[in-house]
């Protein structure tokens, strides 16, 4: 890890907005497919460049450290020729002058830029400002969370998206008693369908969690900074010790603004990382990546896309091939059960079930017009390159 220096060059290479997993990616491809040009990645986190998706998992369990997680040692960095800013932040991009601003008043002159700054946290209005709501996105917040979770612990979730139902899955087996509270009608409703997040209900239920959907919070009662009681929509009340909000990220993008790249729910950029901008790529998180078959953007977030548009940034900016597309896809472990999905459905799909849902072992296939737009496998891995298949094939 090198110092910062805050003189202008003529070119400081290629630059990394950005330190997670699409950073790392970028790097490492670059400098696997030959590349020798300076390579420098800023990242606002003071941490090496690390793994999320074991935050919800195994960090908060107490089975990995923290330093397990990074993706590299110092001694790669040194070896690739790679210099890690760490704690500095990218603040402000000129575009016409290929320079990036940095938090700390450095100017950088980058050849090519990948913006990787990733996403985060929503936060909740009623639940700001008290001591004891978390959010989860980085190390240090789960690791703040290990240490307040622990048997007996009364733990309210605030959404029951993937991240939510992960922790939940985890407090529970750490001895915490549980409750998610959920607007919609069914967990991950928006995503997988009322069908499917009925049964997602039904799993964490079966593990003892208070799954609370159709709820929001009405009012907060606290103490001392701590919120003490939700007062829930439809007058019910949940005393608890600790919140989770997790409702979801926004596209880590404000520092892009006056740039003059187009900034949507993340900034527009094809499968492949291009954006409207010479020389400027985008992947991961901080992305919104076009997708023909609805016509609008989506925004990133999940890992295989993040580090598969990372890739194909970095072969572009060396005038290579990107890999091949790929369909969108994902996974999320709950409970010892490895839950995977690829393509993108839409709510209102139909849904056909293949298999026992109760055994913990099914397929849920999404169709529109007679066309499959993705499959969900509840411990079923071996059937996911088939399932890839015929996304690939169908869309
Ligand atoms: C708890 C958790 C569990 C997850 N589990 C799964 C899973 O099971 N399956 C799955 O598919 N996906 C999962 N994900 C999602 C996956 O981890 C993300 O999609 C992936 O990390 C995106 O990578 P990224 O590089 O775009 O962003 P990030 O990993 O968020 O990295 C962005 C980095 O950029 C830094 N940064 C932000 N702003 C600036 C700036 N202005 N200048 C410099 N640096 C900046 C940030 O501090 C951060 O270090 C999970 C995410 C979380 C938080």
């Amino acid at each position: 890890m090198s110092n910062h220096r805050n003189g202008r060059r003529a070119d400081d290479g290629i630059v990394i907005a950005g330190g997670g997993l699409a950073a790392q990616r970028c790097a490492e491809t670059l400098r696997r497919s030959g590349s020798d040009e300076p390579i420098r990645i800023l990242c606002a986190e003071t941490h090496r460049p690390y793994d999320r998706p074991p935050l919800s998992k195994q960090l908060l369990a107490g089975e990995r450290a923290g330093a397990d997680l990074e993706f590299r040692d110092p001694a790669w960095y040194d070896a690739n020729g790679i210099d890690l800013l760490c704690g500095v932040a990218a603040s402000r991009l000129r575009p016409a002058e290929h320079q990036l601003v940095t938090a700390d008043g450095g100017v950088l002159r980058y050849s090519r830029l990948l913006v990787a700054t990733g996403g985060s946290p929503r936060l909740l209005t009623p639940l700001v400002g008290y001591d004891n709501v978390l959010a989860l996105r980085t190390v240090d917040e789960a690791l703040e969370l290990r240490r307040r979770v622990v048997a007996g612990t009364r733990l309210a979730i605030i959404g029951a998206g993937f991240v939510g139902l992960e922790i939940a899955a985890t407090a529970r087996a750490l001895g915490a008693d549980v409750t998610v509270i959920e607007a919609a009608p069914a967990p991950l409703a928006g995503v997988l369908g009322e069908t499917v997040g009925a049964w997602f209900a039904k799993l964490h239920r079966q593990h003892g969690v208070q799954v609370l959907t159709r709820r929001t919070i009405a009012r907060v009662e606290s103490q001392s900074a701590q919120a003490r009681v939700l007062h829930l929509s439809d007058g019910s009340a949940v005393p608890v010790d600790q919140i989770v909000v997790g409702i979801g990220t926004d596209p880590e993008v404000a520092w892009l603004a006056e740039s003059g790249v187009r900034v949507g729910r993340g900034i527009c950029a094809d499968a492949d990382g291009r954006t409207a901008l010479p020389d400027v790529f985008a992947a991961g998180d901080a992305a919104a990546t076009f997708d023909a078959s609805s016509g609008v953007y989506v925004p990133g977030s999940h890992w295989e896309a993040a580090a598969r548009q990372a890739t194909a940034a970095a072969r572009l900016m060396l005038g290579l091939e990107p890999p091949r597309p790929a369909a969108p896809s994902f996974w999320t472990d709950q409970y010892g059960l490895r839950i995977q999905y690829v393509g993108r459905s839409a709510p209102d799909d139909a849904v056909a079930i293949d298999g026992d849902p109760d055994s913990h072992s099914f397929s849920a296939t999404y169709t529109r017009a007679g066309c499959a737009t993705a499959v969900l496998l509840v411990n079923r891995p071996r059937q996911l390159p088939a399932a890839r298949a015929l996304i690939e094939k169908e869309n």
